[in-house]
């Protein structure tokens, strides 16, 4: 696999009928947990588990499918943001799950690359 897969340019970070860049851009309200230039985390509307956060980057990517060796720094800064949420909420200790849905058998309902850190309660494996 090549590992000089160029830049995403200007016009494909932000699809202005995503829901999630929408979010993104301030234009539908959100509970943010945090926040900087490349990512941010906010609350899930419909909370699966007594802290359910989304982390996600600021910029339109579809999903996990669509991640190159480009993307590399932002995964890395996507799941250390995450870690450090968990131990925010006070979920760290217990143990929590990340999780990044692709498609739709996978579970998919937002076109935005998401990864849901939940935690507070016990989950089963494997997922339903
Ligand atoms: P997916 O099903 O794509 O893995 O995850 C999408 C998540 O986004 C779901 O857990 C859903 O509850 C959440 N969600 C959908 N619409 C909104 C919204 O308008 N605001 C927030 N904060 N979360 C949303
Ligand atoms: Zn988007």
């Amino acid at each position: 696999m090549s590992t000089e897969t160029p830049p995403r340019d200007e016009a494909s970070r932000r699809d202005p009928s995503c829901l999630f860049c929408r979010i993104v851009a301030g234009e539908i309200p959100s509970t943010q947990v945090a926040a900087d230039d490349t990512v941010i985390a906010i609350r899930d509307i419909a909370p699966r588990a007594p802290t359910h956060v989304l982390v996600m980057p600021r910029d339109h990517i579809a999903s996990a499918a669509d991640l190159t060796d480009a993307d590399a720094d932002l995964v890395g800064h996507i799941f250390a943001t995450a870690a450090e949420i968990a131990r925010a909420e006070g979920i760290a200790d217990g143990g929590y799950r990340i999780v990044t849905n692709i498609g739709a058998w996978g579970g998919q309902t937002v076109d935005h690359l998401h990864f849901h850190v939940m935690g507070g309660r016990a989950f089963s494996w494997p997922p339903g």
